[in-house]
This record gives structure tokens, C-alpha cells and sequence, in this order.
């Protein structure tokens, strides 16, 4: 972004133009509970949550607490994510993390964004979607498609999801942190796509310093 531009003036008139554009601030993956929204944001990492939903009912069917699913079977649980990539990882980490609810938690989702932290698997991003969708608490939510339009609005590098969050922090007021969240991924993912941006259908193209023509 050029030195003209307050970053912090920008995005607010940004969020001027998504916010009623994109005001739905319910996650897209599909769950019954805190523990479902939790395991499927896990599940998400490096995978749509399109293909998340189409996966998340088998495992919920066959293993359906926390105590089930932390008892359950690794290849079992690796066989049936298996087409979310990454499923080793995934498999071992829903496994630890639902097992850690069970015995540690009683069976509940812990509310602190500290001790979600704290779980196997769990990072900065999944966390802030699980307190801001289940404990109304505000949750800057720095997904790939958030970093992207950042990067391309001129805040953040793209890669870095914690500056990108830190810095989206010191411009919104905590009461914005989950709208804009929910704005900035929904616009990231059905206009500013990531190899080809359509811009020309973009309502903040005059805004953007990346627009294309
Ligand atoms: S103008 Fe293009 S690059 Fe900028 S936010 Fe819109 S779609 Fe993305």
C-alpha cells in the first residue's frame, strides 16, 4: 500500500461495501456442536470445507462424542478423512484433541481461546472460529482466503496469518472482529479468488490497489 493510504481508514471503508454485501457470520462447515465445529475446522486445514461437509457426517455417525472419537481407531478415523489430505496428521490430532475433551474437559469444548489453544491441532484461526461461533466472543478468523484479500487491500505479506491478525486488531474495534471475518472470507472466496480475482465484478475494485483490469 502506497504511503498515502491510512491502512486503518481503508479497510473500515472496505468493510463499508462487504459488510452488508456479506452479512452472514455462521461458518460454513456444517455442525451440530461446539466439538463438530471444532473437529471440522481441524479438518479443514489445507481442504474446502465443501469437501469437510461431505466427510464430517460419516465420522460424527460413527464416532459420535468426544469420548467415542478419542478412543477411536487411527486408521479407522484416517480411512474415513482420508479425502481431506493431510488425514494422518488430522486423524491423530482429532483423535488427541477429542480425547483431551473427554477426559479434561468433561465432554465440553473449553470457552477460553488460551486452552483451545492449547489442544492438539488447534491454531490461532480455528480457535477464533470456535469462540466467535459458539461463545460469542470476537474472533479475528485469518483463514487463507482472508490472508489473501488482505495482501491484496495492501495489509499483511499473505503470509503470515498472525501479523495479518495482529494488524487487522490494532484497526477494528473487537465488536467488528467476526463480521469483518466472515466478510473478508466469503468475498476472499467467491470473487477474490486466489489464480484469477474478478475484479471487474468486485464492488471494492476502486478501493483495491491490486485491482485488475
Ligand atoms: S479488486 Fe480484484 S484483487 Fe482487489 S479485492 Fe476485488 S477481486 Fe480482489
Amino acid at each position: 500500500m502506497s504511503d498515502q493510504i491510512d491502512p486503518a481508514k481503508h479497510l473500515q471503508q472496505v468493510l463499508v461495501q462487504l459488510l452488508p454485501l456479506w452479512p452472514d457470520t455462521s461458518p460454513q462447515l456444517h455442525y451440530q456442536n461446539c466439538w463438530q465445529l471444532l473437529v471440522a475446522v481441524v479438518l479443514s486445514a489445507q481442504c474446502t470445507d465443501d469437501q469437510v461437509n461431505k466427510v464430517s457426517p460419516q465420522l460424527f455417525a460413527c464416532w459420535p462424542t468426544p469420548a467415542d472419537l478419542g478412543s477411536a481407531d487411527f486408521d479407522q478415523v484416517a480411512t474415513v478423512i482420508h479425502s481431506t489430505g493431510f488425514f494422518r496428521n488430522k486423524a491423530a490430532n482429532i483423535i488427541a484433541l477429542s480425547r483431551q475433551i473427554a477426559d479434561q474437559y468433561g465432554g465440553q469444548v473449553p470457552e477460553q481461546l488460551s486452552t483451545l489453544l492449547s489442544l492438539p491441532g488447534v491454531g490461532r484461526k480455528t480457535a477464533n472460529l470456535v469462540v466467535s461461533a459458539c461463545f460469542d466472543q470476537p474472533g479475528i478468523i485469518v483463514d487463507t482466503h482472508v490472508l489473501r484479500i488482505c495482501y491484496r487491500l495492501g495489509l499483511g505479506d499473505g503470509k503470515q496469518a498472525d501479523r495479518t491478525e495482529r494488524l487487522l486488531a490494532d484497526i477494528l474495534e473487537p465488536a467488528q472482529y467476526t463480521a469483518a471475518s466472515h466478510a473478508l472470507n466469503r468475498h476472499g472466496k467467491f470473487v477474490c479468488l486466489a489464480r484469477k480475482p474478478t475484479c471487474n465484478a468486485c464492488v471494492i475494485r476502486l478501493l483495491c490497489p491490486s485491482v485488475q483490469a
